[in-house]
């Protein structure tokens, strides 16, 4: 059985002077909380595409990722949850032979198989012809597809009944790896609140495009109350400079919220810096939290 999902997820006021010190405020809509198995925005983008998946006939899941992917874990313990088989295609033909790291155990206990390619050839596996598999539902890496952007969407329509005035002092942020959430979040917000989606990777000159390639998926038309901000992503994926770890640490300890490295701290850390550079003066700042820490952290 698949456990129920906890929607909406609670909105909490982070108490902070210097927010309040801007006239501004911060606000932590927790998506970590979103799911008992498959947590954050992961749930949020696999939900749609698990329905049309059931009503489609499909017997399984396949999708692609690297050795840590979290999405590549969520469609694995989604597939458990509902009796169906899943295939992770994963970059990497050298960790075939080599003991699992924690994710791919994990993924392969909820009873996965994992199919290992090279990394030359990986890019054009998971991106190019669409692996077809009789029976399976296949979900792009990282899991950014129409569907998914719908289901990000709900996001914002839970802060729109979250927050009685919700409206054009709001800035909604969240991180941006594929651009689902974001594209999702902007897609679901009324009038007025805008979304700001913070890069967790050199994106420059092309996530903008993929952002509103995913609104054409899933709206068939594109949305201007959104952008992006480059300049906190701390080096590339999966950076956390020495700086940033600190920042974590402070808001983990100060505010008591678990701070995931990869995407929500540096969320997080956009949301001070800009603060700091005086863009959010009198604003609301919302910031998504879209996933839960690695074990090891
Ligand atoms: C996967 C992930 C993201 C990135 O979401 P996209 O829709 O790919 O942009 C953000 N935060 C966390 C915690 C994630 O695991």
């Amino acid at each position: 059985m698949l456990p129920a999902a906890a929607l909406p997820t609670p909105l909490t006021r982070v108490d902070d002077p210097e927010f309040a010190a801007a006239g501004a405020e911060l606000w932590l809509k927790r998506d970590d909380l979103a799911h008992p198995t498959v947590p954050g925005n992961k749930w949020r983008k696999l939900a749609p595409n698990l329905e049309l998946a059931l009503a489609g006939g499909a017997r399984g899941l396949l999708t692609y990722g690297g050795a840590y992917s979290t999405h590549v874990r969520a469609v694995a313990a989604a597939a458990h949850g509902l009796g169906l088989a899943s295939v992770g295609v994963i970059r990497g033909a050298e960790l075939a032979g080599r003991p699992r790291n924690w994710s791919l155990a994990r993924a392969e206990r909820d009873g996965m198989v994992l199919e290992f390619v090279e990394r030359s050839a990986y890019r054009e596996v998971a991106t190019g012809g669409r692996e077809r598999r009789e029976g399976y539902y296949v979900l792009p890496e990282g899991g950014s597809n129409g569907p998914a952007v719908r289901g990000a969407a709900v996001i914002a329509g839970e802060l729109a009944d979250q927050q009685p005035d919700f409206g054009p002092r709001d800035v909604v942020c969240c991180a941006v790896g594929t651009g689902g959430t974001l594209a999702g979040i902007a897609a679901g917000l009324p009038p007025g609140p805008r979304a700001l989606g913070v890069a967790v990777l050199r994106g420059e000159g092309y996530l903008e495009g993929e952002v509103t390639a995913l609104h054409r998926a899933g709206y068939g038309r594109e949305f201007t109350n959104w952008r992006l901000v480059h300049g906190w992503h701390g080096g590339g994926y999966g950076k956390v400079p020495p700086e940033l770890e600190r920042f974590a640490r402070w808001f983990q300890a100060t505010h008591g919220v678990p701070v995931e490295r990869r995407y929500v701290a540096k969320t997080l850390w956009a949301a001070y810096g800009l603060l700091r550079a005086g863009e959010f003066a009198g604003c609301r700042v919302t910031v998504v939290v879209t996933g839960v820490p690695d074990p090891q952290q």
